[in-house]
């Protein structure tokens, strides 16, 4: 069966100050139907960049969006004119992101919010779609939904905003959802409960998922396949078994090896030395080797391509050369 989504050599360059600045180098994956992907690395690496292009959400006065292909759903987006776009924007794609209050208009009821996506992209009338509202409410864990239904924003906790921000993102029953960091402004158990809350719409509604994190914990109990980036790169790519079981690249490693477990909290934690570049100094050769414990001298000035040393699994090091 043909991928839901196929990406393959996006870039995504910024012009500020006349100088241009790479955020997105070359990456390319695809997303099965029913299937999740992890898109991981820490702040600054390109995930949110990723998934705003696919959304072709980044304007055209300050992002150059290029690509072989962004197949969706038989559809190249980026040969869509906007208008079309629109169409498939929060209809078939549908995007739920880090911070809830600014996906959410604070002058307007939670139920009007959602009502209004629903309005927007089905010919139904308003009365209909403020019941549906109500109900999406209900399947999002939402005790009393029509009550928070005539809430405005402000009265609500941040897991209840959250949960309010996916029950829009999901009132078209998308196709494909995409995910950014969707609980990391939450507290732990809330997490949890909004991690499992996504579990379960997607079986029901049998939609694909990108979900964006720097957390290698969401990813494993969520994604089938994991990307790993760095520097607007793809570091690995492999399904989320092999790559916890079997990670490659030194960054990989280096991440797993700071999710804290309950033996590693009695020593201590690894912490990956340095910070991510910025892209306006990007490194020479190798953009982890300043970070990175297994370089060696040829790192500095070669730039790994993406190997193969298994099948179905991607590192860009030199290591596997
Ligand atoms: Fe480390 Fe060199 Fe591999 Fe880069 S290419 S990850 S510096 S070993």
């Amino acid at each position: 069966m043909a991928p839901l989504l196929s990406v393959e050599n996006l870039n995504v360059s910024f012009v500020q100050n006349h100088q241009t600045l790479r955020a997105v180098r070359g990456i390319s994956f695809s997303i099965e139907t029913q299937k999740t992907l992890g898109i991981v690395g820490e702040s600054g690496c390109g995930k949110s960049v990723t998934a705003l292009s696919l959304m072709r959400l980044l304007p055209p006065s300050i992002a150059a969006v290029t690509a072989q292909r962004l197949l969706f759903d038989e559809i190249e987006l980026s040969a869509l004119p906007e208008s079309e776009m629109r169409r498939v924007r929060g209809n078939r794609i549908a995007m739920v992101f880090q911070d809830p209050m600014t996906a959410l208009n604070p002058l307007f009821t939670c139920g009007d919010q959602i009502a209004e996506a629903i309005v927007l992209h089905r010919n139904v009338r308003r009365a209909e779609a403020m019941a549906r509202s109500v109900e999406l409410l209900d399947n999002v864990g939402i005790a009393a939904p029509a009550v928070v239904a005539a809430r405005y924003p402000h009265q609500l906790s941040g897991g209840m905003r959250q949960r309010v921000v996916i029950a829009m993102a999901l009132a078209c029953r998308p196709m494909l959802l995409i995910a950014d960091e969707p609980t990391t402004a939450l507290d732990v158990t809330v997490q949890a409960k909004i991690i499992d809350l996504l579990l379960g719409l997607q079986q029901e509604l049998r939609m694909s998922m990108i979900m964006i994190t720097h957390d290698l914990g969401i990813v494993s109990a969520m994604a089938h396949d994991v990307l790993v980036m760095y520097a607007g790169e793809v570091m690995e790519n492999a399904a989320a078994n092999t790559l916890f079981s079997n990670p490659l690249h030194p960054y990989t490693k280096s991440l797993l090896a700071s999710i804290p477990t309950i033996e590693r909290k009695q020593a201590r934690l690894t912490v990956i030395p340095g910070e991510v570049p910025n892209p306006h100094e990007l490194p020479s050769g190798c953009p982890f080797h300043p970070r990175c414990y297994a370089r060696m001298e040829r790192c500095r000035t070669q730039h790994p391509a993406l190997y193969t040393p298994q099948t179905s699994h991607q590192v860009r090091c030199l290591l596997y050369e």
